[in-house]
C-alpha cells in the first residue's frame, strides 16, 4: 500500500513536472495539482494587480498540492466562495500554481473592492517569513507577464496593504518593504520596459 502510494506520489510528481515545464509560462494549472474549476457566470476584466501573503505560516517540507486542495475546500466550504479567493499563488520553491479563474473577480476578507484586480499570492506569512530569492523571481515574472498581458499600468501594481492600510499587514513586513522602499517596482518596469 505504502509502495504503492510512493509510487503513485512519485509519477505524479514527474507528470507535474512534465506539466509545468510544458504548460506557459511554467504555471501549474488547476487540474494539475488536484483542483476543480469553478463555473464561470460573471467575466471581469482585469485592470490591476495585488500582491498578498496567505497569512500562515508555510513550513518548508509541506506539500502545496495537499495545501491548495484543503485550501480550495475550505473556500468553497467554510467561506462560501466560488474557489480559492486568489488567482495565482507562489510556493516556497517559486513554483507558481493557477487559483481561481482570473475572469472571475477575486476574494477579500478586507473592504477594498476586488472587482478588476489579479490577485496574487505568495503562500507563507510574511511577518515572520522571508521571501527567498526564486520566490521573488517568480513575484516579479509573473507580475510582469501578467502587466503585459492584461495591460496593467506600473501605478496599478500593488499590494493589499496599500489598498488598506489600516485594517491590514497583508502581504507582511519583509514583502511590503519592496513596494515601501520601491524594489518591486523598479525591478518590474525595468523588465516591463
Ligand atoms: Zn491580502
Amino acid at each position: 500500500m505504502n509502495r504503492l502510494r510512493i509510487f503513485v506520489g512519485a509519477a505524479f510528481s514527474i507528470l507535474l513536472a512534465a506539466c509545468a515545464i510544458m504548460s506557459q509560462n511554467n504555471i501549474i494549472r488547476q487540474a494539475e495539482w488536484g483542483g476543480t474549476p469553478a463555473r464561470v457566470d460573471s467575466v471581469q476584466s482585469i485592470e490591476f494587480i495585488t500582491i498578498h501573503h496567505s497569512g500562515v505560516v508555510f513550513e518548508s517540507g509541506k506539500d502545496p498540492l495537499t495545501y491548495l486542495q484543503n485550501l480550495q475546500n475550505w473556500s468553497r466550504t467554510e467561506k462560501q466562495w466560488i474557489d480559492i479567493p486568489y488567482h495565482y499563488l507562489i510556493d516556497l520553491d517559486g513554483k507558481i500554481y493557477e487559483g481561481r479563474d482570473a475572469r472571475l473577480a477575486g476574494d477579500t476578507n478586507t473592504s477594498y473592492d476586488v472587482k478588476g484586480h489579479l490577485i496574487i499570492c505568495v503562500l507563507g506569512n510574511y511577518e515572520e517569513q522571508t521571501l527567498n530569492e526564486k520566490q521573488y523571481d517568480a513575484l516579479v515574472h509573473l507580475t510582469v507577464n501578467r502587466a503585459k498581458h492584461y495591460a496593467v499600468p506600473l501605478e496599478n501594481i500593488r499590494s493589499h496593504h496599500d489598498w488598506v492600510p489600516a485594517e491590514t499587514v497583508c502581504p507582511g513586513r519583509d514583502i511590503q518593504r519592496l513596494f515601501d522602499d520601491g524594489t518591486f517596482k523598479q525591478t518590474v518596469s525595468a523588465l516591463l520596459n
